[in-house]
């Protein structure tokens, strides 16, 4: 394995040096970006994954066999079946499971953040549900509510394949681990361990967007750019050597970002569409970019006059990066004063993992980056704030500046903790740029609340809320529903059944009804533990 800073270097002309040393040595290399900013996690995964050839030599002979050995079970009626095991008229623990004759498939297996206790993960006790059946996992991006559960399925023995980009498979674990920390330091037992996280690592099987592969005996499968956060892919699964082509979208932006290109419209063939619902409602029409980032450069503006803090809670991977990126132009051009940006461990780190992916960014930034080595992430405006010590300082020693920390919801982290230390403070402020889950405390500020009580109900520890609020809903890496509509418009061909998840209830039906009637198609919008049979 070749570790290289710039690696058409070490490929050469045409892959003039791979073939050199190949010819030289009889060894294969295999080139890996070093990331600019080091990563620990990265670092970590390219050392399971080496120390581990062995072992992942046999597993992928093993699911080749699977997958190219024909059928192990009895062909008889062609049907597709999929159930919803989470995810349906709702956002959180996104899970559903795809049956064929032959195929036995979960894409995105996740966690619920905004809630505790049995109805925060899939509902894997779903009576067709076999884990020891189990053919393959296809993860579509790294966000808890995609991946958190994954772990847990190795926990209880699986040992098959996990399809996902590779930029995926290192972020989702990060915020697992991050998961498991986060649970212990508030006293509570992990669902899995850091060893669960490895194994899954080990059974990662990554593609690229365009690439298809085949992933059993009956179902091929291509990753599409989804637009949404680094690596993020919809999934296009063909099935049954032509019988049925559907596409899951999870989460997908259908518009250009600071970060990403919008999600691909044009597939070889499409019957069924599953689409996302986050803002599918008639008035979730999202406020236009271009007006959000100059309300954001106006709040952080203000805030400096009054010499406060800004603090954006934010998940770790998306929206921060694209605020980052946002902030640094900014000032690079001078629309923005010089600011201080001080981004939290997680976030910090997640950054790091974009440096070794600057091939799935947009032109935009692939072109800073490549042609006029000028990385936006690797400004001196930033620095990273990694210890209590360090969030201390941020706090009582530095002037005004900008605070990019987890979780984006207010649910645990160091974002509940810097709010308590800022939220009292009338020149200070909170800016909100992700979706706030129903029952969190980022959505209850939305809300209005003034006080809140940061410590328990024996214990209170009341703070009231002064500080300026501000809600950006523009950033979203969603699509707002005018969004939605015209992805299924543009989509090529266009499908002749969608169904629709990942979003509230009313705004499911909402967007099932508009696009039934704008499209005349068939749309459902299935609820939890429903099963839908597609052919
Ligand atoms: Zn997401
Ligand atoms: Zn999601």
């Amino acid at each position: 394995m070749i570790e290289a800073e710039k690696p058409g270097l070490a490929i050469g002309k045409q892959g003039a040096f791979l073939r050199e040393i190949r010819t030289k040595t009889m060894w294969i290399p295999l080139i890996r970006r070093t990331p600019a900013i080091k990563s620990k996690l990265i670092d970590n995964v390219r050392a399971v994954l080496y120390q581990h050839s062995d072992y992942r030599r046999k597993f992928l002979d093993k699911v080749g066999h699977r997958i190219y050995d024909g059928w192990i079970r009895e062909k008889k009626n062609e049907w597709i079946r999929v159930s919803y095991l989470g995810g349906g008229r709702q956002v959180g623990r996104s899970c559903l499971f795809l049956q064929t004759p032959e195929s036995r498939v979960l894409l995105d297996c996740g966690v619920n953040i905004a809630t505790s206790g049995t109805d925060a993960y899939p509902m894997l006790e779903a009576p067709e549900f076999n884990i020891n059946d189990l053919d393959a996992v296809v993860i579509t991006h790294s966000h808890l509510d995609h991946s958190g559960f994954v772990p847990y399925l190795f926990k209880f023995g699986y040992r098959g394949p996990v399809y996902c980009t590779a930029p995926t498979r290192d972020v989702m674990a990060l915020l697992q681990l991050d998961l498991i920390k986060i649970a212990k330091n508030e006293g509570k037992e992990p669902i899995y361990t850091a060893d669960d996280v490895k194994e899954m690592v080990k059974h990662t099987i990554c593609l690229e967007y365009d690439e298809v592969s085949d992933i059993t005996p009956d179902v091929r499968m291509t990753l599409y750019n989804a637009g949404h956060i680094l690596g993020s892919a919809m999934t296009h699964l063909h099935i049954g050597n032509g019988l049925h082509n559907m596409l899951y979208t999870a989460d997908m932006k259908y518009a250009r970002t600071q970060l990403l290109e919008p999600a691909v419209t044009q597939f070889p063939r499409l019957e069924t569409l599953m689409l996302e619902s986050t803002y599918g409602g008639k008035d979730n029409v999202l406020p236009p970019r271009k007006e959000q980032e100059e309300q954001l450069r106006t709040v952080i503006a203000d805030t400096m006059k009054k010499k406060g803090k800004v603090l954006i809670p934010v998940l770790g991977s998306g929206r921060a990066q694209e605020v980052v990126v946002l902030i640094e132009n900014m000032v690079r051009t001078g629309l923005l004063d010089k600011v201080p940006v001080f981004i939290d461990g997680m976030v910090w780190d997640i950054t790091a993992i974009h440096t070794a992916y600057p091939e799935y960014l947009n032109n935009t930034v692939r072109k800073l980056i490549f042609h006029k080595d000028q990385n936006p992430f690797l400004s001196p405006i930033f620095s990273r704030v990694g210890s209590k010590k360090e969030r201390k300082e941020v706090i009582e020693d530095t002037g005004s500046c900008v605070i990019l920390a987890t979780s984006g919801m207010l649910v645990g982290g160091p974002s509940v903790e810097y709010l308590r230390q800022l939220c009292d403070n009338p020149n200070n402020s909170l800016v909100f740029v992700c979706y706030q889950g129903e029952g969190s405390l980022g959505r209850r500020i939305q809300r209005g609340e003034k006080e809140i009580n940061f410590g328990s109900a024996a214990k209170p520890e009341i703070s009231p809320i002064n500080m300026n609020v501000t809600t950006l809903e523009g950033f979203s890496g969603h699509s707002g529903r005018q969004e939605l509509m015209n992805f299924v418009y543009k989509c090529q061909p266009r499908p002749k059944k969608i169904i629709l998840n990942h979003g509230e209830n009313s705004r499911c039906l909402d967007l099932a009804s508009s696009l039934h009637k704008a499209c005349r198609v068939e749309t459902t919008a299935p609820r939890n533990l429903d099963s839908l049979r597609i052919r």
